[in-house]
């Protein structure tokens, strides 16, 4: 069988915060469920639902750039060129943190609560809350 074809949108939608427990929602558009509440919330973003669908996109497999169309993430696209189907999907937001301790930096994915992290160079352990 063959792999999903994949490619990451560029295109987040702004940090919003949950109404309910203030917590950062996870990026996404309509209806929502906040990973810390479990709140379903309504959020809707015109600008990046437009943004969404002017995006270009390169087809992974034959890298012809066309505009993905599509008002949602992820989404099914398919290439003009060489026909072959793939899957947008959201964009997944990085952040950078210091370490408190040798202030190295460290980049990971954001993601809505708290989480204990290890210094890979120090070894301090620390807390992020996003
Ligand atoms: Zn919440
Ligand atoms: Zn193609
Ligand atoms: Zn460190």
């Amino acid at each position: 069988m063959d792999e999903e074809l994949t490619v990451e949108s560029a295109i987040a939608p702004p940090d919003l915060s949950c109404p309910k427990c203030e917590g950062l929602l996870p990026p996404e558009l309509g209806e929502i469920s906040c990973l810390l509440c479990e709140a379903r919330v309504r959020v809707e973003h015109p600008v990046t639902r437009r943004a969404w669908a002017e995006e270009k996109v390169a087809c992974p497999s034959c890298n012809s750039v066309l505009i993905s169309g599509v008002e949602r993430r992820p989404a099914s696209l398919q290439c003009s060129t060489c026909d072959s189907q793939f899957r947008i999907t959201a964009n997944v937001p990085k952040a950078e943190v210091r370490c408190p301790s040798c202030e190295r930096r460290i980049r990971m994915t954001k993601r809505p609560g708290l989480r204990d992290i290890t210094c890979p160079a120090c070894e301090t352990m620390f807390r992020v809350n996003f």
